[in-house]
């Protein structure tokens, strides 16, 4: 039985209604009264259930189909405005003890060089990290009690921290691992980690059965249920995600939105982010024998769809995808990108040789930090290394509600401004310096506080001057 409020994932996910919900998108596809209604209600900007997104993910009707792309569009204006927040990731250890047959990490494969890094090499890939530009990590590792234990963890993230170099600073680690126990993410909200994220991969039961046949991770409930020890915990920052090519792309959206309002239902706070992976080519993988890979064009419609369902959602387009789909959906949802990202173990510091091959995908967008800040800044972007709110304390339903009011701009633009400062000043290229600086003059006239700007005005002034670190 549907339960959203039940913390039993076979309730809160429930099979029966993703098939039911799927009968009636797909009988309704073509009803024009019922979509209309659906895209009034989007209008409000309070978001919507699985059921009337899945119909709008199904809609057929040409015209309904370009105001559902037009919404999200002006959604992500009215609440992100340009802003487009950046991030790395960094790869700490490929040891694992799963069998996901979709990861080369999967633990039959002897292909793959095994690599965990030591605290020294953690500080040489952040110090490279750094001096990139980058403010925000999102770091990941295999599940192995053994190599991976959440002590190791908890070492990297403090070596992270307290890695200090010339003006950079990782201020923000995300952290993506397995599902773990309360007392684990107790331990990370006490290491003061940003987002927890957990791709739940499918959320079709029998599938992520055949697709998880070996280790810890097989456990569907066990994984299903993790954000719900991560928000018992205290963790109230948490990232969605399916890997979209695995099972049937309809069935995952119905299942994700699902995920997220349970979130609301029973924590009375949605997820802080949606990412939208999809599979791709790597090391003992093809991704040609998944059946359900996806094109650019549902690729776009189902980031549309999740970015009018969930307008205070943040979401995440990596690396897995390239330059030109990066740019479609940025305009239609996207709020994070990566840039720069090494999929290996280390990497950043110094390439990895060829033979020692410890990378979870093949990238698809290969330019540096520079470039991509360069590329965003000349589409009218503004890049922005902003860390603040769980800095500040907001975090959870007071984020929330702060996103809800819109009040959360108030902030988001001047650090945007002040962050972007700091990276010309510490990082960019000639050019990019001279793109960002028209960027940021121009972008003050849009602060619409004269206090605020006036603030802003003077903060940029020190960041010139050398100093660091200013935040709303
Ligand atoms: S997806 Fe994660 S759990 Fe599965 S094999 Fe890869 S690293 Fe291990
Ligand atoms: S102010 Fe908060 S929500 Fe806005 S960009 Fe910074 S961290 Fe993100």
């Amino acid at each position: 039985m549907y339960n959203p409020k039940s913390t039993k994932s076979e309730e809160f996910i429930s099979h029966n209604e993703i098939l039911a919900t799927l009968d009636y998108a797909e009988s309704n596809k073509n009803n024009l009264e019922l979509i209309d209604k659906i895209i009034e209600k989007a209008k409000l900007r309070k978001g919507l259930s699985y059921k009337e997104a899945t119909v709008l993910l199904e809609c057929n009707i040409e015209e309904k189909n370009k105001e559902i792309f037009a919404l999200a569009e002006q959604i992500k204006k009215d609440f992100y405005g340009n802003r487009i927040v950046m991030f790395a990731p960094l790869y700490l250890s490929n040891y694992c003890i799963n069998g996901c047959v979709y990861c080369p990490y999967h633990l039959k494969n002897k292909n793959i060089a095994r690599k965990k890094m030591t605290q020294e090499e953690i500080r040489r890939e952040v110090i490279a990290l750094q001096d990139m530009g980058h403010k925000r990590l999102a770091i990941e590792a295999g599940e192995d009690p053994v190599n991976n234990p959440i002590e190791y963890i908890l070492e990297c993230i403090n070596t992270i921290y307290n890695t200090v170099h010339k003006n950079g600073a990782i201020r923000r680690v995300n952290v993506n691992i397995a599902a773990t126990t309360v007392e684990n993410y107790k331990k990370l909200k006490d290491a003061n980690i940003g987002t927890y994220i957990l791709f739940q991969e499918t959320y079709h039961k029998e599938s992520y059965e055949k697709l998880h046949p070996t280790g810890p991770k097989h456990n569907y409930d066990y994984h299903t249920e993790a954000m719900d020890r991560a928000m018992q915990a205290g963790i109230d920052d948490v990232g969605l995600g399916v890997l979209f090519g695995l099972e049937l792309y309809r069935y995952e959206f119905a299942g994700l939105l699902m995920h997220a309002e349970h979130l609301e239902a029973a924590y009375g706070v949605g997820p802080h982010t949606v990412s939208v992976p999809r599979i791709r080519p790597a090391d003992d993988i093809d991704p040609s024998t998944f059946d359900n890979g996806i094109n650019d064009e549902i690729f776009e419609k189902i980031v549309s769809c999740i970015r009018i369902s969930l307008p205070y959602t943040g979401m995440i387009v990596s690396t897995r995808e390239n330059q030109k789909c990066r740019e479609k959906v940025l305009h239609l949802g996207i709020s994070q990108i990566s840039g720069a990202s090494k999929t290996s173990v280390g990497g950043y510091a110094e390439p990895e040789p060829e033979e020692e091959n410890s990378a979870q995908f093949d990238v698809s967008d290969n330019r540096t930090l520079d470039e991509v800040v360069k590329w965003l800044m000349e589409m009218d972007y503004i890049p922005s290394f902003c860390t603040a709110c769980y800095r500040e304390g907001r975090t959870g339903d007071r984020f929330m509600s702060l996103c809800k009011s819109g009040e959360i701009q108030n902030c988001c633009h001047p650090n945007a401004l002040m962050t972007l400062k700091e990276y010309l000043e510490d990082y960019a290229s000639t050019e990019t310096r001279e793109i960002g600086e028209k960027l940021i003059k121009n972008e003050l006239d849009n602060v619409p506080k004269a206090k605020v700007r006036e603030i802003v005005e003077r903060n940029l002034y020190n960041i010139s001057d050398g100093k660091r670190d200013f935040r709303f």
